[in-house]
């Protein structure tokens, strides 16, 4: 099945594991990360059993793309939900009765309606497959009430196997899923790492000029996401990078719900677009060969940055997750979590996710291990992070330190109210501005002592004893800086402080990132462009997203491979018997006269 339907030459991971517990009707818990592969866990039982295999998804504006996959590989699919009009819908129902269907999709609410549960009475049934199912969990962040009546379906149907899936559950969302929703499942649980995902996570000096130059250098004509955390920006980042010639669509909630759907379906059926957006734009959005998420504001918490740097290299290929990151973010969060309503608990909670998310951003070692650690995962320095691959020079900043923070300490002292970062830095580097000769400042004892490093230095320093909490910004006041019990410490002398020293820009990566799959020759690379044209034009003839035509890798599969027959095309890993009926007399033609030229 996997071989002819789908065209894969093996298994990955846990798949066959919990392929083959599901095929011999138990009840599973599947947990893989975003682009691991969980539909065909559920595709291939219900194949392999018979009868129809019901899924459930609360995403109703994907079903319609992962409907078009299937048939593209010649699997019998529908979805039954709000947008088919009654002829639809009963056409849907007659194809379910006659045992014309191999797998329907449906929204949670819609299985629940009398209508369907009695026309699900009539049909012979493979399987339940319930995706995302962490939305059962009460105390998550996409709690739906739907789901948890759910386990209605165990006490009807008792003899079919369901399976839940998704790609984010702690612990204790583990046991709330097998709780509500199945009987004595096994559970799968896969590793949350996503090797082939490079974390780097930049000093931010000019935040556009760094995103356009990554784009540049390394990302000419992919598909990514940048977020920004608010509209304003990303109005203007988005109007910044279409001024620069590139292909970049805005999304966030306060555009009209017609421009939103009609940038969403370019994102995923073209190649090429750089979406920009606030992190409204995201859940469910499975298009596999997204090269890049960028994050020009640094996301609230490490499950966010997971979650959205996640949506990159589904396909497994090489993608970077990038983001910029500097002072103005740690204020800013800090900021938002000062000024929320929440109750105190809850504001506890945000700033200790915060932190770990500063740690992260700040580290000098593995992005990946710390990542992972927050997942309660062990793992080894990855050698596929921005640190890994250029270990950052560390340094000892404790008489730094301890200037900073008597400087703080005394243009407070002598004035009786603090200074936000400029002044202080200008009495640090003994710079005589208008506001020093106002206050009288350069008396101070620590004017002028710090005239030996750059604004930029001791502004990055600053962040860094704002994120290590040594030094607070008093947003209610100007952003007037204070010291923290803590900084005692350091100015005793008593802790030392080690941090990475700034970064020299970074040298110029060149050309596309395609480090895991071998060395591409000029020509591969060349025959790989041609074949996405035609891919490109496939797409439009028969109305679906490139990718469902062919994935990027078996583009490349195949340009490696240059197959000169229906059989060795049939041998390359992507290629369905399906779609070698489909496409097979096209791109051997393709192939022949691109040999030719
Ligand atoms: P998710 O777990 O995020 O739902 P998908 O099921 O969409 O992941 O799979 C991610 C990508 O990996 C898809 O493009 C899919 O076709 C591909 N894939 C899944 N299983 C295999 C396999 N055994 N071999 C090769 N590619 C696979
Ligand atoms: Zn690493």
């Amino acid at each position: 099945m996997l071989r002819d339907v789908f065209g894969y030459p093996s298994f990955r991971g846990l798949q066959k594991d919990a392929i083959d517990h599901l095929v011999g009707g138990g009840d599973a818990l599947v947990l893989m990360p975003t682009g691991g592969g969980k539909s065909l866990v559920y595709q291939i039982p219900a194949l392999v059993r018979g009868g129809l295999g019901v899924v459930v998804s609360p995403l109703i504006a994907l079903m319609q793309d992962q409907v078009d996959a299937l048939a593209e590989l010649g699997v019998r699919a529908a979805y039954w939900n709000s947008t088919l009009s009654a002829r639809e819908a009963y056409d849907v129902e007659q194809r379910m009765r006659r045992g014309d269907l191999d797998l329907v999709y449906v929204a949670p609410e819609r299985l629940l309606g009398e209508r369907f549960q009695g026309l699900l009475n009539e049909c012979a049934l493979a399987l339940f497959a319930i995706d995302e199912a962490h939305c059962v969990s009460q105390w998550g962040h996409d709690f739906r009430p739907e789901y948890g009546q759910l386990g209605v379906l165990r006490d009807r149907f008792p003899a079919v196997p369901r399976v839940a899936l998704t790609a984010t559950a702690d612990v204790p969302t583990r046991f709330e899923i097998a709780q509500r929703l199945l009987r004595a499942p096994r559970q799968f649980v896969a590793s949350f790492d996503r090797p082939n995902i490079r974390y780097r996570i930049v000093e931010k000096r000019d935040a556009r000029s760094q995103l356009l130059a990554f784009l540049r250098d390394e990302h000419t004509g992919d598909t990514g996401i940048v977020y920004c955390l608010s509209r304003k920006t990303v109005d203007e980042v988005s109007a910044w990078l279409a001024g620069h010639g590139l292909p970049a669509l805005p999304y966030h909630a306060g555009l009209d719900a017609a421009t939103r759907a009609r940038h969403q379906a370019r994102f995923l059926r073209e190649d090429g677009c750089v979406m920009v957006a606030t992190i409204a734009f995201g859940m469910g959005i499975d298009k596999p060969n997204v090269r890049f998420v960028a994050h020009l504001d640094m996301p609230r918490s490490i499950e966010g940055y997971y979650q959205e740097t996640g949506r990159a290299g589904r396909d497994g290929l090489p993608s970077d997750a990038w983001m910029s990151y500097g002072l103005a973010d740690v204020v800013q969060q800090r900021r938002l979590i000062a000024l929320s309503d929440a109750d105190e608990a809850h504001k506890r909670l945000s700033a200790a996710k915060l932190d770990a998310m500063l740690g992260l951003a700040e580290a000098v070692d593995c992005r990946r291990v710390r990542l992972l650690a927050y997942f309660d995962e062990a793992s080894e320095s990855c050698g596929n992070c921005d640190n890994c691959l250029q270990p950052p020079a560390q340094c000892d900043v404790t008489e730094d330190a301890r200037k900073l923070m008597s400087c703080i300490f005394r243009c407070r002292q002598a004035s009786g109210f603090g200074f936000a970062a400029g002044h202080v830095i200008d009495v640090l580097r003994g710079k005589r501005s208008e506001k020093v000769a106002r206050f009288g400042h350069e008396d101070l004892s620590t004017f002028g002592i710090g005239a030996d490093r750059t604004e930029a230095q001791w502004r990055l320093l600053l962040r860094q004893l704002i994120a290590l909490d040594l030094v607070r910004v008093d947003h209610d006041r100007f952003n007037v800086l204070g010291l923290t019990a803590a900084a005692r410490d350091v100015l005793r002398g008593e802790r030392r402080l080690a941090t990475r020293e700034p970064e020299a820009p970074a040298p110029r990566r060149g050309g596309r990132v395609v480090a895991a799959v071998a060395e591409e020759t000029p020509q591969e690379q060349a025959l790989f462009e041609r074949l996405r044209a035609w891919r490109a034009q496939a797409a439009r003839q028969h109305a679906v997203p490139a990718y469902v035509v062919f994935h990027d890798q078996t583009l490349r599969a195949i340009a490696q491979a240059r197959p000169d027959s229906m059989e060795a095309l049939h041998a390359v890993s992507g290629v369905g018997a399906q779609k070698l009926a489909n496409y097979g007399a096209e791109l051997l033609m393709l192939l022949h006269s691109a040999e030719e030229a």
